[in-house]
């Protein structure tokens, strides 16, 4: 029978309050039902946000040990689950087993990075005239609503969760609708750490629905929001004003290859970068610029390597590609290899791989990772997001034109830098409007502890996010105090 899962809103499971569910489903076999979940409403959401503002205060005012303790047993909790939860992200997300494995134990040190915010939230002094003191004070923002893709469930969800509660708030969390079991498995070790009851609300459904009905719902204090810059733009125009909003939202990311380069280190950043996640990453290499002497070596390497590539189920040894996350993906991502062919592009990959006559991908959205050269200059695959395992590479003749061209997208979140010449990436990094600089090293991957947003459409540019000095910002207020004598 199928599993039917619950929200979590004033402290208890329960299901939507209209009684509607959604049916979540592998995208490595359509055939496999995950569970049913709550297709909740307006009035679950006011629900939550009413009993998350009532919890909130009380945390506030608990000691930063006794916040910093809940995260610390949180990442424990997350360290002895995480190869479950891991084979639970596979099915739902369809990425390999590896790639589950990587983003479940690292939510660990997310915790962890964040339970230790919570000690040194910390305001300063300042200098003052005629004897007075000054100082600033760090507080709680109130309500948080956080809203996430399915990219990455959880390691999305705990960069805003962590945060948040370490700060003393309270957290409205909506998962995405296609990855609601990670949402789940992320409050179930919260609350297992000893996170207060009513402090977080768990509100599953659709982001028409239930997303929309957060925007709309009075008594948010602050929304942080993962995901497409459609939806993050939509959000931003429907929200009170005194509403604070972080968003990060898409890429169109490109890695430069100079002329000096090596083409095995070329070849390694590319493909890693490009089809890594079935190519489902907001920092995934979409674009290759690469210098004109290296172009058809480059190509040539790259399509070889592309259709190596083993593409599965996730779960399968020797898989390094999984599925596409849903059927809308799957058509996207063909629909990009066709408009490539239209163009006049040389395509190498991309096929669908569901009437290969494989048993094993015959139910689920699986394609041949693409290699697209030859393209036309105003073509769609330039500007695009495509969010799929799909690169178009195209010359260059000049550092002047790689920055240039690396920088003509509406986005500007990752880019990155194959090369061994010091004075062309000082250049590069300094000029490029990209919110992440990477060199000899794939658009994908970040650290834990580093800063993390975009520029331009990447991002609202509310505060950096993941880590960093001011990873703090979005979630606490300042208030400046002045001591007299
Ligand atoms: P999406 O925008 O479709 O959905 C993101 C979340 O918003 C989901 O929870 C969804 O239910 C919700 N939502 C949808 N409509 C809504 C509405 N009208 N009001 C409120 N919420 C709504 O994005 P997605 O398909 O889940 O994720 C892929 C996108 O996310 C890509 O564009 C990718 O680049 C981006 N992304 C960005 C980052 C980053 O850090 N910059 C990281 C991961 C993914």
């Amino acid at each position: 029978m199928t599993e039917r899962h619950l929200n979590y809103i004033g402290g208890e499971w329960q299901p939507s309050r209209s009684g509607a569910t959604f049916e979540d489903r592998s995208p490595a076999d359509e055939r496999d039902v995950i569970g049913l979940f709550p297709d909740s409403d307006a009035a679950d959401v006011a629900a939550a946000v009413s009993s998350v503002a009532s919890a909130w205060p009380v945390w506030a005012a608990q000691s930063p040990e006794v916040r910093a303790d809940v995260l610390f047993k949180a990442a424990d909790l997350m360290s002895q689950r995480a190869d479950t939860i891991a084979a639970e992200l596979t099915r739902e997300e369809g990425k390999t087993l590896n790639e589950a494995r990587n983003e479940a134990r690292r939510i660990a040190a997310n915790f962890r990075l964040y339970a230790g915010e919570a000690l040194r939230l910390n305001g300063e002094t300042y200098p003052s005239e005629s004897g007075q003191m000054v100082l600033s004070l760090r507080q709680p923002v109130g309500v948080v609503a956080v809203i996430t893709p399915w990219n990455f469930p959880l390691s999305m969800a705990a960069r805003k969760l962590g945060p948040a509660l370490a700060a003393g708030n309270g957290v409205v969390f909506k998962p995405s609708e296609i990855t609601p079991l990670m949402g789940q498995r992320l409050v179930e070790v919260l609350l297992d750490a000893g996170l207060p009851p009513k402090l977080v609300a768990l509100v599953q459904g659709k982001g028409a629905r239930v997303g929309q009905a957060i925007t709309a719902q009075a008594g948010v204090d602050a929304l942080t929001f993962t995901g497409s810059y459609a939806v993050g733009k939509q959000i931003a125009a429907s929200l009170s004003t005194d509403t604070r909003v972080q968003l990060e939202m898409g890429g169109k990311n490109a890695t430069v290859i100079l002329a000096d380069a090596s083409i095995d280190k070329a070849v390694a950043t590319i493909e890693r970068g490009a089809f890594g996640l079935t190519g489902q990453a907001c920092t995934g290499t979409s674009r290759v610029l690469v210098a004109r002497s290296l172009h058809d070596q480059l190509v040539a390497r790259l399509e070889a390597s592309a259709s190596a590539i083993k593409v599965g189920p996730g779960t399968s040894d020797g898989v390094q590609m999984g599925p596409l996350a849903t059927r809308a993906q799957y058509d996207k991502v063909l629909s990009y290899v066709a408009i490539a062919r239209e163009e006049g592009g040389r395509v190498v990959g991309g096929e669908a791989l569901r009437d290969s006559g494989d048993e094993a991908l015959a139910h689920g959205y699986f394609v041949r990772p693409a290699v697209v050269s030859g393209l036309p200059e105003n073509s769609r695959l330039w500007r695009e997001e495509i969010f799929g395992p799909v690169v178009a590479i195209r010359p260059i003749d000049s550092l002047d034109e790689a920055i240039a061209l690396a920088d003509d997208t509406e986005y500007g979140l990752a880019v990155s830098l194959v090369t061994n010449d010091l004075p062309s990436v000082l250049r590069f990094a300094r000029e490029t409007q990209h919110g992440i600089v990477k060199v000899n090293s794939p658009t994908t991957g970040v650290s834990l502890n580093a800063p993390f947003g975009g520029l331009k459409h990447s991002s609202n540019q509310a505060a950096k996010e993941q880590g960093g000095a001011n990873v703090m910002d979005f979630y606490s207020r300042i208030k400046s105090i002045y001591l007299g004598a």
